[in-house]
């Protein structure tokens, strides 16, 4: 949640960026001076191509001052063009009028201006009008970061800040989805914390947490950044890579050694900690097994590798070996 409030309180306490498009000159000069007054950090321009080439830039201004008259493209037909064309955050627009014909503002309006401001106008009531542009877009601004918080909590684990079993799944399902477009073959792998159970027992149940905490940062540390991991639940941990066979062994080795390789210290207590990896790939286009019987494969692998001694990879080559140990 904090890097969504970071972010919206920069885009509120920042000055922010205002863009003027407007053909005369006196106008431009004392509208740019007095909104630097009030804080806000003008982009002025004088032709509809100019501000047009504005919105198209990485970070464009949201709040929009268009003039009506301006040549090519004047500010109604560039309003529709930036409605049509800005995808994501839309900005506010307030269109700067000559007249104040009632079919003109509703031709404003329908074009996708938010507001209206008649030439010559009280630079009290532009400021007004500016301010309620900003309000509306810090609300804006405000609602799409609790969204995507929303959407964060929905697919992340909260104690380890991976991706949860459902987002993971999704990650196989797609990736699955591709390797088989693509015929590339994709890796599976069940990470379990060893003797867990143990740590919680001797430890607590928060030393517990602490330490499934320290080794998915681990785990996250081992992977490529193309690669996925996702708590699958409890101290299991489902990682899916793009990989073959040599390029999987060493990122499972990498896996296990950086989890063994020290231990993981918590309130100055130093725990050992070691994790079995299972791991089954699939193999297409002869392959056709389902995302469900990939995991099956490698859960098998896992509780081989459980059985073999722990701290250790267990691959699960092929199709044929998977019917060899069922
Ligand atoms: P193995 O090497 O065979 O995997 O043994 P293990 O002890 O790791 O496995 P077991 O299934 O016997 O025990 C796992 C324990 O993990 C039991 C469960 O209470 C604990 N656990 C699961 N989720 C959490 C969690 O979020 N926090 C803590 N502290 N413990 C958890
Ligand atoms: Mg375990």
């Amino acid at each position: 949640m904090g890097k969504f409030n970071a972010n919206i309180d920069a885009a509120i306490h920042s000055a922010m960026k205002l863009l003027i498009a407007d053909a005369d000159l006196t106008s431009r000069i004392a509208l740019e001076a007095i909104t630097r007054r009030w804080g806000y950090e003008p982009v002025v321009v004088e032709d509809g191509a100019a501000a047009w080439q504005v919105m198209r830039e990485e970070e464009p201004p949201q709040l929009l001052l268009l003039d009506w008259t301006m040549p090519a493209p004047g500010g109604l037909v560039l309003c529709q063009k930036i409605r049509q064309q800005c995808q994501g955050k839309q900005p506010f627009i307030i269109l700067l009028m000559a007249r104040k014909e009632s079919a003109d503002i509703v031709s404003g309006l329908e074009a996708g201006a938010n507001d209206h401001i008649v030439k010559p106008f009280e630079m009290a009531e532009l400021q007004a009008r500016l301010q309620v542009g900003r309000r509306t877009l810090d609300l804006q601004a405000q609602s799409n970061a609790a969204a995507q918080a929303l959407i964060y909590q929905a697919s992340h684990d909260d104690m380890t800040g991976l991706m949860n079993r459902r987002a993971v799944m999704d990650a196989l399902e797609r990736e699955r989805a591709d390797a088989q477009c693509e015929s590339q073959v994709l890796c599976i792998g069940m990470c379990d914390i060893d003797h867990f159970k143990r740590i919680n027992d001797g430890y607590g149940d928060l030393t517990g947490d602490a330490v499934l905490q320290g080794v998915a940062r681990r785990i996250e540390g081992a992977l490529r950044p193309y690669d996925h991991v996702g708590r699958y639940g409890g101290e299991a941990f489902l990682v899916v890579l793009n990989a073959n066979e040599l390029q999987a062994k060493v990122v499972f080795e990498r896996i296990c050694h950086a989890v063994a390789s020290m231990p993981i210290v918590v309130r100055q207590t130093e725990l050992n900690v070691t994790v079995s990896c299972g791991v089954s790939f699939f193999r297409p286009p002869q392959d056709d097994r389902e995302s469900a019987e990939l995991l099956v494969a490698a859960d098998g692998a896992l509780c081989e590798a459980k059985e073999g001694g722990r701290n250790r990879t267990i691959f699960r080559s092929t199709q044929k070996d998977v019917t060899h140990h069922e």
